[in-house]
């Protein structure tokens, strides 16, 4: 293994403190940044990449140096964070090797101290790369030996540019109190407590918040009298639902798998599922169009993950209600939000791109994320003209000209360089496993505990756990052919079967993906138990062209051929 070193000693509208953060002595009276005070590392976030990297940067150099650094460790790293509250990944459950389910903990920022971290619930907003300085919101200077940027994405507005979209009603789902500000406005609808009330709500966006919420309003239904009287409109960009996530065939079995949740009356199946995270709670905030897009926009704390509709469910569940009531539900595919306005009634009136307008209570943004650090100069850390984020190299350090101080990770970076790997079944997705993975390396590396070879099976197989309309659902390395483009057809195959049941726990979807005879990637719904054989499969390379179809034959044992 190469050591690489960092040079140690070189190296608007306030978002409310979440409750933990007030429980352990209020975010606000913590103890000041000296200003010109200087820190081996200043991370910038404390979302689950943040979090990740100043833990494990504390861990480490406190092993390396086995205590002997001069530094104190309070002036090893520091954490700022703006939100206050900071996220810390927990694994819920380890499902192979690789693939895990994660969820997420809110944690007072303080508790960082323990791990000899300092904090502060400043925003940083200007950087200064070359004389390796940060300025926070009080205007206290800062300077750092390596910088690490953690500040999160976004939610991208679903309104055009063009669209001004004054005082629309758009609420975007990131942090915890968004999430309770979008279950507060849903409740409002259902129980129409205003006279200018359509009772309807439009969903723009079509990956995994989108899915959720789907499947919350619509699928599994909530305890909230009034929400069978209101219509959900999903606005789909594409010609298929969930098609961040899948094509065609997978999303066409769970848009069915949907429409039975939808006729069964019990709806219980996902309750194990949401006891698994913890719930964290704040308090509220809502948003209009033109914060959305700009300058006056609410500054949201760390994403709210996995628990999130644990979170949205519980704020929305009515006092009274009974049963379990659903949302009527319209898909209209193929359409964006053309242009949009608040009327002289109250409402929102959205023009699609198919012609067609609609009224509705608000907006919900669930189309994607923009990373976002708008503080720092892209000519110190340029950006992917792909996604925006900030462009880092194998060892999670920015390209150009700041590449031995500056380190970005989780949603706010861009990982082009390692994802063209041809060879590795891995590819970069905004995921809460991914946040933790690149916080963790990238702290190894500024601690100069390791390289980029090092814990590289981190990206040796990209894997995602989650659940989906109650159904459990694993994808593994590149199931959506994603890196293949360019392969002949001819080299590419695919397997796949499906049992569709009234029984959830019957419902099963497998396929999987093979160029030249060699497992590339699967997508696994349902307990089909097949995620360890094919993650092995995938990992070991071996030609599978002999098995055919019999790969996914479920009368076949595939451990016996390969023990
Ligand atoms: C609703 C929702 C559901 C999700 N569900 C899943 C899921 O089921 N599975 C999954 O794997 N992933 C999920 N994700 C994605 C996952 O949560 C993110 O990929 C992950 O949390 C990103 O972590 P991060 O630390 O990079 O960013 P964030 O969690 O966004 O943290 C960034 C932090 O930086 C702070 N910050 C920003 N700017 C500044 C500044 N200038 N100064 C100081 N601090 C600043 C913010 O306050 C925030 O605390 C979900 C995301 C959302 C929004």
């Amino acid at each position: 293994m190469v050591s690489v070193s960092t040079p140690r000693h070189e190296a608007e509208m306030m978002c409310a403190p979440c409750e933990a953060s007030e429980a352990s002595a209020g975010a606000r009276r913590e103890e000041p940044i000296e200003n010109n005070s200087r820190y081996d590392v200043v991370v910038c976030g404390a979302g689950a990449a943040g979090t990740t990297f100043a833990r494990t940067f504390a861990e480490t150099t406190a092993a390396v140096d086995g205590g002997e650094n001069e530094a104190p460790p309070s002036r090893r790293a520091l954490l700022v964070d703006r939100g206050g509250c900071a996220k810390t990944v927990e694994r819920v459950e380890r499902v192979t090797r690789r693939a895990s389910v994660y969820g997420a903990r809110a944690e007072a920022l303080e508790e960082f101290r323990a791990a000899g971290v300092t904090t502060t619930t400043r925003a940083v907003v200007a950087c200064d790369a070359e004389k390796k300085t940060v300025t926070l919101d009080d205007g206290v200077v800062v300077r750092y030996g390596a910088l690490c940027v953690a500040t999160g994405a976004s939610p991208r507005c679903p309104l055009p540019e063009t669209c001004d979209g004054d005082g629309v009603d758009v609420h975007e789902v990131r942090d915890v109190e968004s999430a309770e500000a979008l279950a507060r406005r849903v409740s409002e609808s259902a129980r129409a407590s205003s006279s200018s009330s359509t009772r309807r709500i439009a969903l723009a966006g079509n990956g995994g918040i989108a899915l959720e919420l789907v499947d919350a309003l619509c699928g599994r239904g909530m305890a909230l009298d009034g929400l069978e009287s209101c219509e959900l409109v999903w606005l789909v960009k594409h010609a298929s639902v969930g098609d961040a996530f899948f094509d065609v065939d997978v999303a066409d079995f769970l848009a069915r798998a949907l429409e039975l949740r939808r006729r069964r009356d019990d709806g219980d199946v996902r309750e194990e599922m949401i006891d698994w995270f913890a719930i964290a709670r704040s308090s509220s905030s809502t948003t209009t169009a033109r914060a959305a897009k700009g300058g006056k926009r609410r500054k949201v704390g760390a994403a709210a993950g996995p628990d999130w509709i644990s979170t949205f469910r519980a704020e929305a569940k009515g006092a009274n209600g009974t049963g379990r009531r659903r949302m009527r539900l319209r898909v209209v595919k193929n359409v964006e939000i053309r242009d949009a306005i608040k009327t002289p009634e109250g409402t929102n009136a959205l023009t699609l791109t198919d012609g067609e307008t609609i009224e509705v209570d608000a907006v919900v943004a669930a189309a994607g994320v923009e990373p976002r650090c708008e503080w720092l100069d892209e000519k110190d850390a340029p950006r992917s003209p792909i996604d925006g984020g900030v462009l880092v190299d194998e060892c999670m350090r920015v390209v150009g000209r700041r590449n031995d101080s500056i380190f970005a990770v989780g949603d706010a970076c861009s990982m082009e360089k390692r994802a063209s790997a041809a060879a590795a079944p891995w590819f970069q997705m905004r995921l809460w496993s991914q946040a933790a993975q690149t916080g963790a390396f990238a702290a190894k590396v500024a601690a100069g505990a390791c390289d980029g070879e090092a814990l590289g099976f981190n990206f040796e197989l990209f894997t995602h756990c989650t659940t989906f309309f109650g159904l459990k659902v694993i994808l593994l390395g590149l199931y959506n052919a994603q890196k293949l483009e360019s392969e002949p057809a001819s080299d590419i195959v695919t397997y796949q079967r499906e049992t569709l049941s009234e029984n959830p726990e019957e419902c099963q979807y497998v396929r999987v993906l093979l160029l030249r005879g060699r497992m590339m990637g699967a997508v696994l719904v349902g307990e089909t138990d097949l995620e360890e054989t094919f993650e092995n499969l995938i990992l070991d390379g071996v030609d599978l062209s002999r098995f055919g179809p019999h790969l996914i034959d479920p009368d076949v044992d595939l451990e016996d051929y390969f023990d």
